[in-house]
């Protein structure tokens, strides 16, 4: 069988500690903005874990419905581009490179355009189920910390420690634009905190995989929290399971 993806993701750099024998699967999920993704990249760096980054994949698919000029909420149209769809995902040092049929996309994955029709094509039950197994393979070994929207309730049911990390709106929203600020763009807050809201409540309210915290999920709200302190709280936990 011919994969149309590929995910290389090496330790994404030397772990601070020694590696312990038991590689665990730790999921990080929750809305836009919260922070997953510094919390979730730290945290595999402490552990000497792999960082996978599945909104990344969920922008890939986006980016190449756009591409493609096709309607995201056409859910027929969408499906159909699915089995000529190549994603690969590969950790280099200067980040994670994300390429569609072979060509680099990386730089145009974190736009405020792609960001809402990652989550219109999120809602298709096609493009999760296409997503399913790319993200359990990389995961499946364990030593992963993955982040996303539905990694503890259905990607890693059995994941070993689960966290949802949420933050209240405004908080999200100024962090948000702050990373745009960080890539060059110019956002105002208002807008920022709308779009997050709009795109939450589109990923809360889907049918498939909704986003929920797993039952045995423990909620972190960083809101009044630095990083390196929601960092400790998660390792405090995951210490215990290693
Ligand atoms: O995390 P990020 O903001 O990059 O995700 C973009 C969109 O991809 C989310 O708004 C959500 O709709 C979708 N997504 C998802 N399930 C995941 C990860 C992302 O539905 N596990």
């Amino acid at each position: 069988m011919v994969e149309n993806y590929r995910i290389r993701t090496p330790r994404i750099d030397k772990p601070v500690q020694r590696q312990s024998a038991r590689q665990l699967i730790v999921t990080i999920d929750g809305p836009a903005g919260a922070g997953k993704s510094t919390v979730a990249r730290q945290l595999a760096v402490r552990l000497g874990y792999l960082y996978l980054d599945t909104g990344a994949l969920y922008r890939a698919v986006a980016w190449k419905v756009r591409s493609a000029g096709v309607d995201p909420e056409d859910g027929e149209a969408v499906a159909r581009l699915l089995p000529a769809l190549q994603v690969s995902m590969d950790q280099r040092d200067d980040g994670v490179h994300m390429a569609v049929n072979g060509r680099d996309v990386t730089d145009e994955l974190r736009t405020p355009e792609i960001s809402v029709m990652a989550s219109q094509v999120s809602a298709n039950p096609a493009v999760r189920e296409w997503l399913l197994p790319v993200q359990r393979r990389a995961g499946e070994a364990g030593g992963v910390v993955a982040e996303g929207r539905d990694l503890g309730t259905r990607v890693f049911p059995s994941a070993e420690a689960k966290f949802f990390l949420d933050a209240d709106v405004n908080t999200r929203a100024g962090r948000r634009q702050q990373d745009l600020a960080g890539a060059g763009r110019v956002a105002p807050l208002e807008r920022t905190r709308q779009e997050i809201e709009t795109r939450d409540q589109r990923d809360k309210s889907r049918a498939i995989a909704p986003l929920i915290p797993a039952a045995d999920a423990e909620v972190i709200d960083s809101s009044t929290l630095t990083v390196e302190q929601v960092v400790d709280r998660m390792m405090g936990k995951i210490a215990a399971k290693l």
